[in-house]
C-alpha cells in the first residue's frame, strides 16, 4: 500500500526530492526487501545493535530503569533490555556516560512553514507569524513544502524528535500534500501528516476531503511510521485566520471520522471549547491544541467528552493567542485526559525539545505558585510515553519496551552543561539542550550519530531552505 517509487510525485518537486531522496531515502520496507546498504558511514539502515552500558531509562513502568544497561535492536524492534546483555554478532554502539531513552514524540508542529523564519519577527506585530504565514502561504509551490519539512525534520532529529505530527494548515494541493508525505519519509522520521486547507482557503468552502482519503490510501502505512490525520479550521467567529461555519465544521470531522482519523484543531479564540462542547463536537476522534483559558464549565466539557490534548508551552507562554491564557497543565492533568507536548512552530521558536520540557514546568510553577511542583520525570514521561498514547502510537513506541519498535536516542551525560549528572530527568530538564543529543534512532535506523545527521548534506539544505522562503517571499511581492 506504501508507494516507495517517483511516480506518485508528479514530477512537481522531483528534483528537490530526488536530491534527499538519493542520499536518506528511508523506504518503509522488510528487512528481506531492503535495498542494498548504502556504503557511507552512518547511512540509515537498520541493523543488528547493542546499545551497551548506558544508563538506560526505559519509561516502561515495569521495567523501570538501569543504571547500567544494554539495549539490544535488531531489524527496528528492540529485542532485549537489560544488564550484561549477550548479543552475538551485534554491531556495539559503546554508550557509556549516555542516557539511552526512547525518542521524543512532537504531537503538534507547523513544519511547512519552517523557513519562513527568515521574515517572520517575533519583536514586531507586523510582520510576526500569523501575518507573514497568511500573506505567503498561498504562494508556496510543492517544492517549498518539501524543502521546508526536510529542514523542520532535520533540525527535530537532532533534538531527540524521533516522530512528528506535522500540523498542515497549508496544504495548497494534492501535490502539496506529496510533497510533505514525500519529505516526511525521506527524512526517516516517524509521524502523522494532518491535512489541512491552505492559508486563504475560502471559509465557506470544505477542504479536500477526496485528496484526504487519496493520500491516506496511498501514504499510510501499517508499520506506524507513516499516518494521516486532518488539521480542521476553527469554527465560530474570532479567529486570526478566518472561521469557517459550525455546520461545516461538523460535515468535514465527520468525514474524517468515517477514515478513521483523527481531526485536529487550534483552540484559540475565547469560548470555542464551549462552542464546540454545546455542539456535541469534543471527543477523542478530535485532538485540542493549546489548553489556555478555559473556564470551570468548559474544562468540566473536556473532562467529559475525554478529549485529548496537545500543549506548545513556549509558543503559549511567548504568544499567549486570544485568550490570553498560560497554560492549563494543573487541569488537564486532573482530568486524566490524554496530554503531549509540542514544538507548534519552528518558525517562531528553536526545536529544542528539552526547552518545551523546562517551559512547561515554569509556567506550571508560576502560574500554580508551585504548591505540588512538577517533577522532571513526570515531563519527560509527557514528552516520550505520553506523546506516543496520544498520538495512538504507544503500542509500537514510547518505551524502551522489548516488541516495540527501536525509536532510541542517546545523550551525552559527559558534557559541561550536564555532567556531572545523579538525577538524568532533573540534568536533561533543567539543563539539556539539543546539543546534548548524541544518536537518534527512529525504527532502527540511526539518522544521527555523535551529533550529525546521516545523509544530510547541512549546507545544502539551509541553502535550499534560503532559496525557498526567498522565492516564496518575491511571488507574494508580486501578488
Ligand atoms: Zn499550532
Amino acid at each position: 500500500m506504501f508507494c516507495a517509487c517517483g511516480l506518485h510525485r508528479r514530477g512537481l518537486f522531483k528534483a528537490a526530492a530526488g536530491a534527499f531522496a538519493a542520499a536518506a531515502a528511508t523506504p518503509r520496507l522488510s528487512l528481506a526487501q531492503a535495498p542494498a546498504p548504502q556504503p557511507a558511514a552512518g547511512s540509515p539502515q537498520r541493523g543488528n545493535i547493542l546499545l551497551r552500558g548506558g544508563q538506560v531509562l526505559t519509561m516502561d513502568e515495569t521495567l523501570g530503569d538501569l543504571a547500567t544497561g544494554d539495549v539490544h535492536v535488531r531489524d527496528g524492534a528492540i529485542v532485549a533490555v537489560g544488564e550484561n546483555l549477550s548479543a552475538p554478532g551485534a554491531d556495539i554502539i559503546d554508550a557509556k556516560d549516555m542516557i539511552v531513552m526512547p525518542g521524543f514524540v512532537d504531537t503538534h508542529w507547523h513544519l511547512w512553514s519552517t523557513a519562513l523564519r527568515m521574515i517572520v519577527r517575533g519583536d514586531d506585530p507586523r510582520d510576526g507569524y500569523f501575518p507573514t504565514t497568511i500573506r505567503v502561504g498561498r504562494f508556496f509551490k510543492p517544492e517549498d513544502s518539501y524543502t521546508n519539512v526536510r529542514f523542520g525534520v532535520a533540525e527535530g532529529l537532532l533534538s531527540g524528535i524521533t516522530t512528528v505530527h506535522n500540523w498542515c494548515h497549508n496544504t495548497v494541493s494534492p501535490q502539496h500534500a506529496d510533497a510533505e508525505l514525500q519529505a516526511m519519509k525521506d527524512s526517516g522520521i516517524r509521524g502523522r501528516y494532518s491535512y489541512g486547507a491552505g492559508q486563504g482557503h475560502p471559509s465557506d468552502k470544505p477542504m479536500d476531503l477526496a485528496d484526504v482519503a487519496r493520500a491516506q490510501k496511498q501514504w499510510a502505512t501499517d508499520d506506524g511510521m507513516l499516518g494521516l490525520g486532518a488539521c480542521l479550521r476553527t469554527p465560530g467567529v474570532d479567529n486570526t485566520r478566518g472561521a469557517i461555519s459550525v455546520d461545516l465544521f461538523r460535515m468535514e470531522l465527520e468525514a474524517i471520522q468515517k477514515l478513521g482519523l483523527q481531526g485536529t484543531i487550534h483552540c484559540g479564540p475565547k469560548n470555542l471549547v464551549d462552542l464546540l462542547g454545546k455542539n456535541k463536537l469534543l471527543g477523542p476522534e478530535l485532538l485540542l491544541v493549546h489548553p489556555q483559558g478555559m473556564t470551570d464549565d468548559e474544562l468540566k466539557m473536556v473532562g467529559e467528552a475525554r478529549s485529548p490534548w496537545s500543549t506548545a508551552p513556549v509558543i503559549e507562554m511567548s504568544y499567549s493567542f486570544v485568550r490570553s491564557g498560560r497554560t492549563q497543565y494543573a487541569e488537564i492533568k486532573a482530568l486524566g485526559v490524554p496530554l503531549g507536548l509540542s514544538i507548534d512552530a519552528s518558525t517562531a521558536t528553536n526545536t529544542d525539545y528539552f526547552n518545551v520540557m523546562r517551559a512547561l514546568m515554569w509556567s506550571d510553577w508560576q502560574r500554580t505558585g508551585a504548591p505540588v511542583r512538577v517533577k522532571p520525570r513526570e515531563l519527560v514521561s509527557l514528552a516520550t510515553i505520553g506523546g506516543a498514547k496520544l498520538m495512538g502510537l504507544a503500542d509500537k513506541i514510547g518505551s524502551l519496551t522489548p516488541g516495540k519498535r527501536a525509536d532510541v536516542i542517546l545523550v551525552r551525560a559527559s558534557d559541561i552543561n550536564l555532567a556531572p549528572v545523579k538525577d538524568p530527568y532533573h540534568a536533561m530538564v533543567f539543563h539539556g539542550q539539543p546539543s546534548n543529543v548524541d544518536t537518534v534512532m527512529v525504527d532502527g535506523r540511526i539518522l544521527v550519530r555523535r551529533g550529525a545527521l546521516a545523509g544530510v548534506d547541512v549546507p545544502k539544505l539551509i541553502r535550499e531552505a534560503t532559496e525557498s522562503t526567498r522565492g516564496v517571499e518575491e511571488r507574494a511581492r508580486r501578488g
